[in-house]
């Protein structure tokens, strides 16, 4: 872990009307807990520049994630490149990153905000976005524990020997005609693709129509972190040096263990039962489709086809606090949406080439603003129970269909 901490001392008492007054109290900047990432430039008095820190990304990416504490009942200035912070302000977290809300978009001035600290408030935390790691999730499956269909396994471990969870939603007593695969985190920084991730995993295990019906009809099988070490890290992941973990999938040999236990999982696992894959992502921070909620529309005109059908259930049922459009979806050959090059590099290119897979795709689920709605951890949570139900939806269209590709 990236090990960072900066004691501010205020050495000399001040003296106010001839009197001594108490030393103003330390206060603490670090990054030394799961997550954390980033680089103080400078300190002049109470006002903070700081930076994201790159590690092994290739370009400049925007992720950080710091604390403070002893700053209880004082207010400090933060300095960022505007670039670095997002459309709806920093998130802050004064539960030791429990919890988050966006500080807003009118408290930041060209990347500069000011904080004033609650009283008792001795851990708050900062990011660009709503960091999410593995307390967290561990936190959302003791929710759940004791669930009989739920089932924790490890997919492999990492290059530094962290486990990587792998969680399956099956009911034992039934052997299911579907299989849906999802992942996310290939990219680390991307964390409101977690949140997605949990509420998907609810709704499939929700005591509800659509739980049970998915249950009866669906195996699932979840990887919430592809990147642990990143995740746990307070990595970018993107562009990572030589190439990060969604770009590692033409190869037989990859080069991050979880992708090569993955290629090897997800065949085994699904064993030939008409799959669906999706792979959750974020975007970049703002402007144009980064602030969309959107679907990559696969190369293959079948799947496209599949894709189409999928969305057109997802606008039709939605609950959420986010509106989802299908036309904000990323035509193939349009954007960045552009990738043809063979054995296919990216997860999503990887499962469709499988010859099981219904529908292979990249989901982007924008870190704050989607479609004028707020990203938030309940609101991205939310789109992922949408999205059980649309899965049971789409399903329930292939019920009768051939499944060949
Ligand atoms: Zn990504």
């Amino acid at each position: 872990m990236k090990l960072l901490i900066l004691y501010i001392v205020a050495l000399l008492p001040l003296v106010v009307h001839g009197q001594a007054r108490s030393p103003a109290p330390s206060f603490a900047i670090d990054a030394s807990f799961p997550g954390g990432n980033v680089l103080v430039a400078r300190v002049d008095g109470d006002t903070i520049h700081l930076a994201p820190d790159k590690r092994d990304s290739m370009v400049p990416w925007f992720y950080w994630y710091f604390r403070v504490t002893g700053a209880a009942g004082r207010t400090l200035t933060f300095v960022f490149d505007k670039a670095n912070i997002g459309v709806r302000g920093p998130g802050v977290s004064v539960d030791a990153g429990k919890s988050w809300k966006w500080l807003g978009a009118d408290v930041v001035q060209d990347g500069t905000f000011s904080f004033a600290f609650p009283p008792k408030a001795h851990d708050v935390r900062f990011s660009v976005g709503m960091p999410y790691v593995q307390g967290d999730l561990d936190r959302c499956l003791q929710r759940h524990k004791g669930n009989p269909f739920l089932h924790l396994e490890q997919l492999t471990k990492t290059r530094k020997s962290r486990e990587v969870p792998l969680i399956r939603v099956s009911d034992p007593a039934k052997k299911a005609r579907y299989a849906i695969a999802i992942t996310a985190r290939h990219h680390c920084c991307e964390m409101m693709a977690s949140y997605t991730l949990e509420g998907l995993m609810e709704g499939a295990l929700a005591d509800d129509a659509a739980g049970r019906w998915l249950r009866e009809h669906a195996e699932f099988l979840f990887v919430p972190f592809m990147d642990v070490d990143g995740v746990e890290d307070g990595d970018q992941g993107k562009n990572r040096s030589p190439f990060d973990h969604n770009r590692d999938y033409a190869t037989n040999v990859p080069r991050y263990p979880e992708v090569a236990a993955l290629k090897e999982r997800l065949p085994a696992w699904s064993a030939g039962r008409p799959m669906v894959f999706l792979d959750l992502h974020d975007p970049a921070l703002r402007n144009d489709i980064h602030e969309v909620l959107h679907f990559l529309e696969p190369e293959d005109k079948i799947q496209a086809g599949r894709l189409d059908a999928l969305c057109t259930h997802l606008e039709r049922e939605q609950q959420g606090p986010i509106l989802y459009r299908k036309s904000g979806n990323l035509r193939f050959g349009s954007g960045y949406n552009k990738i043809t090059a063979q054995p296919a590099p990216i997860s999503s290119g990887w499962a469709r080439s499988l010859p099981n897979t219904l529908l292979g795709c990249t989901v982007e689920i924008p870190y704050a603003n989607a479609n004028g709605c707020e990203v938030n951890a309940e609101s991205a949570r939310e789109f992922g129970r949408d999205l059980a139900v649309t899965l049971m939806k789409f399903l329930q269209d292939q019920t009768g269909k051939t499944t060949d590709k």
